[in-house]
């Protein structure tokens, strides 16, 4: 989009119940809360961007989100393109099929624009999109250490402004935090170990879907890092080879794919691998796994999940739940007696 002088901005809010209950008017009520708030959301315009939209964009990793675009093209009218994704990423078939989509919407790109993508084009679109993500990643291991002067949750805010700002106006900015950080003292007011380190997993946390970090940090909980769409996951392990569309297509299958994308190994499975791999990075103690409701793909998947970090030693919690505040109480208190028990674990292994 970059490449074809669209303006990109990423869509979905959370957290809001009343947009929830708007759009259960359009999709079923078995949907995730995000769908159906991103439906209420488009469906009322009534924030800053959605009455700009000329072309809703969306891929079909996750098959609500491909209903998600049918039903706001029918209700609201929203000229929609849609990217096909395969469901079998790592056969020769899956990439000529993600090869040929990606072309196609390209073409949908082009006649949107009025404008042919060349190579001269995607080349600078790629660097400054790699550039971003270099940087959000140096900001996560930034964080994660001993005496930042940042914490995960301004990490996250940032990842979310980053869905509505100017893309290379962002990366000026996150270049200039960076340089500001390289010059800062560290923060000596923090003690490191006195908080056990929460990793987040599951399906999202979405700009505004506050409920769960709050609890964590209020009952001293300390997050260290996430694996969400919304959060990390999204900047990493893309590398494009040369700027050509099949080579996008190339290096966005070879990633780690979207957990809503069936795999049905988990001993082989590179979402778990990458999960791992992070745990062990930002030094996470304590593993908080959450779902939305009617997020079928990571539901299923939580359980299993759950099993291989308690082999591999890490306490876990799963926490399945909607925007309503009406579970609140009944998550902190889960939420307090896990973290009580990773403090015990750390006193005994010596950890504090
Ligand atoms: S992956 Fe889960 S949370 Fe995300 S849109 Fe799909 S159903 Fe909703």
């Amino acid at each position: 989009m970059l490449a074809l002088e669209i303006i990109p901005i990423r869509l979905g809010t959370g957290g809001d119940e009343q947009l929830v209950d708007i759009g259960g008017r359009y999709i079923s009520t078995k949907n995730c809360v995000f769908v159906r708030s991103v439906v209420g959301l488009l469906g009322e315009k009534k924030d800053a961007y959605t009455p700009l939209i000329d072309l809703l964009a969306a891929d079909a990793s996750c098959l609500q989100i491909f209903r998600l675009a049918e039903v706001v093209k029918y209700y609201f009218k929203y000229e929609t393109a849609v990217l096909g994704v395969p469901r079998s990423f790592t056969a020769p078939e899956g990439r000529n099929y993600f090869r040929q989509e990606l072309r196609s919407f390209v073409e949908q790109l082009e006649k949107f624009s009025g404008q042919k993508l060349t190579a001269d084009k995607l080349s600078p679109a790629i660097d400054l999109l790699n550039k971003i993500r270099s940087a959000l990643q140096y900001l996560y291991e930034y964080q994660a250490r001993d005496y930042a002067n940042l914490t995960w949750r301004e990490v996250f805010e940032i990842v979310h402004a980053g869905f509505y700002l100017d893309r290379a106006g962002y990366l000026k900015l996150l270049q200039e935090l960076i340089a500001e950080l390289k010059t800062l003292p560290d923060n000596k007011g923090k003690i490191p170990g006195l908080q056990p380190r929460v990793f987040l997993t599951g399906s999202q946390l979405s700009p505004g879907d506050v409920k769960l970090i709050n609890i964590v940090e209020d009952l001293g909980g300390k997050i260290i890092g996430d694996d969400f769409w919304t959060g990390l996951s999204s900047y990493l392990d893309i590398e494009i080879a040369a700027p050509t569309v099949d080579a996008v297509a190339d290096g966005y299958l070879a990633r780690v794919p979207h957990a809503a994308l069936p795999y049905l190994d988990i001993g082989t499975d590179s979402r778990i691998k990458k999960l791992k791999e992070l745990l062990q990075k930002f030094r996470a103690q304590a593993v908080i796994d959450h779902t939305l409701r009617y997020c079928d793909p990571y539901t299923f998947k939580a359980g299993e999940t759950k099993d291989i970090l308690n082999n591999e030693g890490f306490p876990f919690l799963e926490i399945h739940t909607e925007y309503a505040s009406s579970d609140i109480e009944a998550i902190r208190t889960r939420v307090e007696a896990f973290l009580e028990l990773v403090r015990t674990r750390n006193d005994v292994a010596g950890g504090i």
